[in-house]
């Protein structure tokens, strides 16, 4: 997952050096002011103070209008320069406020923090409709844009006009007054609901443990215990063993516990977060969104949210392409899960369990099978996962294939003492700085995502990156390891493979840089980097055993491979079903929605076996109601994973494999280093010499290919 901060370049906008200087002075407020320090200046973590948001931001936005106002109501006539250009430049100080407020509210958020959340969300929102409904401004871009193919423009300064004149007329820039109105209104209302949706969430999983005694961890492995037992001393009750309501937690327990009853319960509080009937239900939240979305979506001119979603900043283009997509492969995986579930069974008949499997069972009996079919254990592999090499191993094919080398360094500021930051090189050339936050905490949203804090650019002047990646690891007891699962340790590779996406890119214009690319392409290199962890030249060098320091042993690297296409039944029906009723809300207009209700129906119609739920059921699908962010694209991942697992073929068909000099160069060339600045879909085939193929996907579930 990657995620954007609040105002980037792209909404935010001014002119360039002659600008009226800022509104509230920047040495009141350190979250206004340039960035200073090394690298080309850091972000200023030592100086923020919870109470400096609101102001900072609200100083900044007034800001940024001025900026604006003076593209606008330039007297000269439009140019690339004067307008497209100027815009590139504008909004600075806010882009340096929102990046620091947005760090502090996803991983630093306090009471004091979600009061600011609630009280600005609606006001940026508002903010960005009066930039995209300027009249004056979008005039100038509309004339610079009429006249694109006549003034010379470079291919680069091309696109970003179209692109910037798509998201205004998109964003309702030829609506009528009373329209425009309207549209700011609802997003408005829609920034609100967003932060219920989100806030409830997270005191979902903040608030609800399920505390365990020694007499209750059956089955669980010394990691596991050893991790719900720092959980519980940081819940301050020591001496017990604490089940976080959130992923990380919950995975591993369902997969090892021994015990059938708690299974069932952390399953059953887990999977009903945002859906218990009290004050953090969302259900009602989501029937707000989605009726605003509908109506937005017809007043742009669109019949529902998912058209007006994928007609712009994706390469599916329409939802039919998606929808045949994700269609096209559910037979095979809801076949699959059949099969799966059989096979538990069987295993657990053969026990004499006196069950039938259930979703609290799939995960626990699904390892008795790989390791009864497979001989992989996966605890046998987690000793020589640690995490920290990991990371290392990461860095060091990074070097193999991009030539970057990172280096840890200690004179930034951080904004919590867990952050390490890296400087990132290619030769002698600074790249960037990558920031690395792994670790869970109070008031940090869970899952894995990168964030780009600073976006490559050389409009005006070399400006370098500055990535994160951040994790949501339990932290180990002082001078254990942390041991990640195989599964988190794609994860971190996944979330590398974006940072690599944005310390690539060597493009002109921020608004086309690093990973700010099409929804259902920004996936594809960071799934593409999940295929250098098995790499043996990784593994033998990286992982090694915590205690012997041992690397992994060839036959267990040859059991993981042969295991490989184990339980895709399970993880690709619980994606789709979710990336299904995603789209299903979205395609559904303005009808009266329960949401529970639908998500039942739909899933039934689709044939959803019932032994298994969705990854994200509707009340906790951040990804969809807590921004419009992957509304209707949370097809977006299999989208990008048929490209990626195309462009990984090329790596094995070449001569020197997963570290082929050659292919590397072309994937560098054509895909990481030029952002946005090349329509994917022509960026693909400079790479692959043709379109993706999606038979490498079926070949890589061991789904049939007919
Ligand atoms: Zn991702």
């Amino acid at each position: 997952m990657r995620r954007r901060t609040f105002l980037t370049a792209s909404t935010a906008a001014a002119a360039a050096s002659a600008l009226p200087k800022v509104v509230m002075a920047q040495s009141e407020n350190p979250l206004l002011a340039p960035w200073t320090g090394p690298f080309g200046g850091v972000p200023p973590f030592d100086k923020v103070k919870a109470a400096d948001f609101q102001p900072a931001l609200e100083a900044a936005m007034a800001q940024t209008l001025i900026e604006i106002a003076a593209i606008a109501d330039n007297p000269a006539p439009p140019t690339f320069e004067n307008t497209i250009g100027a815009l590139e430049q504008a909004g600075l100080a806010s882009d340096r406020a929102s990046t620091i407020y947005s760090i502090w509210s996803g991983t630093l958020s306090t009471p004091e923090v979600r009061a600011v959340d609630r009280a600005v969300q609606p006001k940026l929102a508002a903010h960005s409709d009066k930039i995209l409904q300027n009249a004056k401004l979008f005039q100038r871009i509309d004339a610079v844009y009429q006249a694109r193919d006549k003034s010379k423009l470079t291919p680069e300064q091309a696109r970003l006009t179209e692109i910037r004149w798509n998201s205004f007329v998109r964003g309702g820039a030829r609506l009528d007054p009373e329209a425009k109105t309207r549209l700011a209104a609802i997003n408005f209302q829609l920034a609100g609901y967003f932060t219920i949706f989100n806030q409830n969430l997270l005191a979902e999983e903040n608030d609800h443990a399920l505390f365990l005694k020694d007499a209750d961890l059956a089955g669980l492995p010394p990691d596991v215990r050893s991790a719900a037992a720092a959980a519980a001393t940081d819940q301050k009750r020591p001496g017990e063993y604490a089940i976080l309501n959130t992923r990380s937690s919950v995975d591993p327990f369902l997969t090892y516990s021994d015990r059938r009853d708690l299974r069932e319960q952390v399953w059953r509080t887990f999977y009903s977060r945002g859906d218990n009937g009290d004050a953090r239900d969302n259900n009602a939240v989501i029937q707000k969104i989605l009726k605003l979305r509908a109506e937005r979506a017809k007043l742009l001119g669109f019949p529902t949210h998912a058209h007006w979603r994928l007609s712009h900043n994706s390469m599916a283009d329409t939802p039919d392409a998606a929808m045949e997509l994700m269609l096209r492969v559910w037979p095979s995986a809801i076949a699959r899960v059949h099969e799966e579930v059989a096979e538990m069974q069987a295993v657990a008949d053969k026990e004499g369990a006196g069950i039938k499997i259930a979703p609290w069972d799939y995960r626990y009996y699904a390892e008795k099978v790989r390791t009864a079919r497979y001989a992989l254990d996966l605890n046998e592999v987690k000793p020589y996962l640690q995490m920290d090499h990991l990371r290392d191993g990461m860095h060091w094919a990074a070097g193999q294939l991009y030539g970057l080398a990172f280096t840890p360094v200690t004179n930034v500021p951080v904004q919590h003492p867990d952050v390490t930051v890296y400087e990132v090189k290619r030769g002698a050339e600074h790249v960037g700085l990558w920031y690395f936050d792994p670790y869970a905490r109070t008031g940090k949203r869970s899952g894995a995502w990168m964030n780009a804090y600073r976006p490559q650019q050389t409009y005006g002047g070399k400006v370098t990156t500055i990535v994160s990646n951040n994790a949501n690891f339990v932290k180990p007891g002082p001078g254990e390891p942390l041991l990640v699962s195989w599964d988190d340790a794609k994860t971190m590779f996944h979330e590398f493979g974006h940072a690599l996406h944005g310390l690539n890119s060597q493009v002109t214009h921020p608004t086309l840089s690093g990973t700010r690319v099409f929804r259902d392409y920004v996936e594809f290199p960071s799934q593409v980097n999940e295929h250098w962890l098995p790499t043996r030249e990784v593994l033998s060098r990286f992982a090694l055993h915590y205690r012997t320091g041992k690397p992994l042993p060839q036959d267990l690297v040859d059991k993981i491979d042969k295991a490989h296409t184990f339980r895709q039944g399970f993880d690709v029906t619980e994606y789709l079903a979710s990336a299904l009723i995603d789209m299903k809300l979205h395609l559904a207009g303005d009808a009266d929605i329960d949401p529970r209700a639908f998500e039942k129906a739909e899933l039934a119609k689709l044939g959803m076996p019932a032994e298994l739920p969705m990854r994200h059921r509707t009340p906790q699908f951040q990804h969809i109601f807590a921004s419009d962010g992957y509304s209707a694209g949370y097809y977006s991942y299999l989208w990008a994973e048929v490209i990626a697992l195309d462009a990984a073929e090329a790596f094995q068909e070449a001569p020197g494999g997963f570290y082929d000099k050659g292919v590397a160069r072309r994937l560098h060339d054509h895909i990481m280093k030029v952002g946005n600045t090349v329509d994917p879909r022509v960026a693909y085939r400079a790479f692959r010499g043709r379109d993706p193929d999606v038979k490498a996907y079926l070949r890589d579930k061991g789904f049939p290919t007919a």
